[in-house]
């Protein structure tokens, strides 16, 4: 244990703890600091309390003098706060605070407060005993929406509870996983919480209450419910012009090419920013970007995914101890790479059989290969090493790519695309090319998922010893594979969207065009927009989401939280 004396905690903390001591966890453990709509009102709210010019300001009206914006600090509590109002009046000194929404009402109908607002407020009043040598024996809340100030008193039980929380504090600091999510019967706090799409406190509590992990085929699909966003907000900007330049200007990014405007976006509407080959982005711009939380990712112009620049490390150090701690571990790692093989191997036979269905009147389940990858997810189990995992996943593509060609359609026209073998490093054909560039857009985005959950991203559990590979990227990105990245291809080619026109052949080597990747990019995105029911929790989520999602439920298995990981296998 430190001898160092722990930092003051900001009297919010004392509120989270008792809403939630999950929510205080990930908050200020693991320094998570989501916006959604509930936070951003607060702040509205606070406007006039937090305007600079109104700062350790008092004013006197009547017999009420008002101070706003007031520091205080108690080495002895460890706590701090900035108090909205310490007014005065009748010789008598207590804090006031503002909360947005409107007040909840107790049995007889009176307002009220909830009795985490009462903690935060009640520590505001312990900050001013210490300070001013004064009791303070009430408080008010002020509700912002109803406009109703309610009174607050300090009793002793209130009292007791704030240096509970304060303790309660000092002992989550000290742990290496965050608490349990709430329980059903305090569930209704989840769905006005900002945390929620990070903490998803039903999938944890599925995962935690069943011994075993479920499998697809058996699955119900069990509807929980959502308490996360569907979908993420925000476009991913892609940046292929060659030699354009980015900047900034005011809230866009401005982009030009000799001396020509050829585009402008809001920030406010990007989400994430992909620059393939030749295009600058100016040090002004790439700094606003981190500011405002949005990534940057590299590609050559051949789509190979080279690394990414992203806002500062998250401070979740706990996980990343974890990871490095459990993936060093050859049983866990045999475990999640069993987990991640079946989910890859399963939607490889589910789009085979998918794309063969009805072809000779069979039955997709009837094909040799559909059976064949049946008997590998059968044999999965049994694998000791990941060297015999190694293996079967090796076994698992090579059926899998030995029937690709027969997944594309003849094209009416005639000259439609071939497939004979998977060939990369350069990809000698337009298919392989096209395979390749969607690896790579879907590595991008898996190395977004895990550095936004806090992973370093060059440690894997199954991509192990790649020097300089993201390997949890291409760990994560396997289940994935064929669901997103194979199956844009086909949809590309079957669709006729893609001509060989839009693929250039140079040495050997295949590439798309500038026209190609544009068309890519739509597809590409359309894809990762498409919703679909998560074939474990039940309710409908994008790709794009999902991503996250298991990203989110592998660091919740990475640090104990829950028994096992299951890969997203589709029905
Ligand atoms: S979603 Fe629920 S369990 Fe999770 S942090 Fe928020 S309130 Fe706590």
């Amino acid at each position: 244990m430190s001898d160092t004396p722990a930092d003051p905690l900001p009297v919010r903390a004392l509120n989270q703890v008792t809403y939630c001591p999950r929510l205080y966890y990930l908050q200020y453990v693991d320094g998570v600091m989501p916006v959604n709509e509930h936070v951003e009102a607060g702040l509205f709210d606070h406007r006039r309390v937090d305007a600079p010019e109104l700062q350790n300001k008092t004013r006197a009206e009547g017999n009420t003098t008002t101070s706003r914006g007031i520091t205080l600090c108690s080495k002895r509590l460890g706590i701090t706060a900035v108090l909205d109002v310490i007014e005065e009046k009748n010789g008598e000194q207590y804090p006031v605070e503002t909360k947005h929404g409107k007040a909840p009402h107790d049995a007889d109908g009176r307002p009220t407060v909830w009795e985490n607002d009462a903690v935060q407020l009640c520590a505001q009043a312990l900050l001013m005993e210490e300070a001013f040598g004064q009791p303070v024996r009430r408080g008010y809340q002020f509700c912002a929406s109803s406009r109703v100030r309610v009174e607050v008193q300090f009793t002793d039980e209130l009292r007791h509870k704030t240096l509970a929380a304060i303790a309660r504090c000092r002992e989550l600091e000290q742990a290496d996983k965050p608490p349990e999510p709430l329980r059903p019967e305090e569930r209704h706090k989840c769905f006005g919480c900002s945390l929620a799409p990070v903490c998803l406190p039903e999938e944890t509590l599925f995962h935690i209450t069943r011994p075993a992990a479920p499998v697809a085929e058996q699955s119900t699909g069990t509807l929980l419910r959502r308490v996360i966003p569907t979908s993420d907000d925000g476009a991913v900007l892609y940046l292929q012009e060659p030699g354009s330049v980015v900047g900034k200007r005011s809230e866009h990014l401005i982009i030009r090419k000799d001396g020509h405007q050829l585009g402008q976006v809001p920030l406010h509407a990007v989400r994430h920013v992909v620059v393939c080959g030749n295009v600058q982005v100016s040090t002004q711009a790439l700094q606003t970007l981190l500011e405002n939380d949005i990534r940057i990712s590299y590609l050559t112009g051949h789509g190979r995914f080279l690394g990414a620049v992203v806002p500062a490390v998250a401070k979740n150090i706990t996980l990343r101890e974890a990871q490095f701690r459990r993936f060093s571990d050859p049983a866990v790692c045999l475990q999640l790479a069993k987990a991640v093989v079946r989910a890859k191997i399963h939607n490889q036979r589910a789009l085979l059989m998918r794309c063969l269905r009805g072809e000779e009147e069979i039955r997709g389940s009837d094909e040799p290969a559909a059976r064949d990858l049946w008997n590998l997810l059968r044999g999965l189990d049994d694998a000791e090493n990941l060297e015999t995992l190694l293996g079967i996943e090796g076994q698992g593509a090579a059926l899998y790519f030995s029937q690709f060609g027969r997944f594309l359609k003849p094209a009416p026209t005639g000259g439609g695309f071939d497939f004979q073998s998977r060939n990369r490093r350069p990809p000698r054909d337009p298919v392989n090319a096209l395979l390749s560039f969607a690896y790579a857009m879907l590595a991008k985005d898996c190395f977004a998922a895990v550095c936004t959950v806090g992973f370093d991203p060059y440690k894997g559990f199954f991509h192990q010893g790649k020097h300089g590979k993201p390997s949890l990227a291409l760990d994560l990105m396997e289940e994935f594979r064929p669901v997103i990245a194979d199956s844009v291809v086909l949809t590309l080619l079957n669709n006729q969207s893609l001509t060989k026109s839009d693929f250039l052949i140079w040495r050997d080597a295949c590439q798309l065009t500038d026209r190609g990747r544009r068309t890519f990019f739509a597809a590409y995105e359309k894809r990762k927009a498409t919703e679909i029911s998560h074939p474990v929790y039940g309710y409908r989520m994008s790709y794009a989401r999902m991503l996250e999602v298991q990203a989110r439920m592998l660091a919740a298995f990475v640090r104990e939280e829950i028994p096992y990981y299951t890969g997203f296998m589709v029905r």
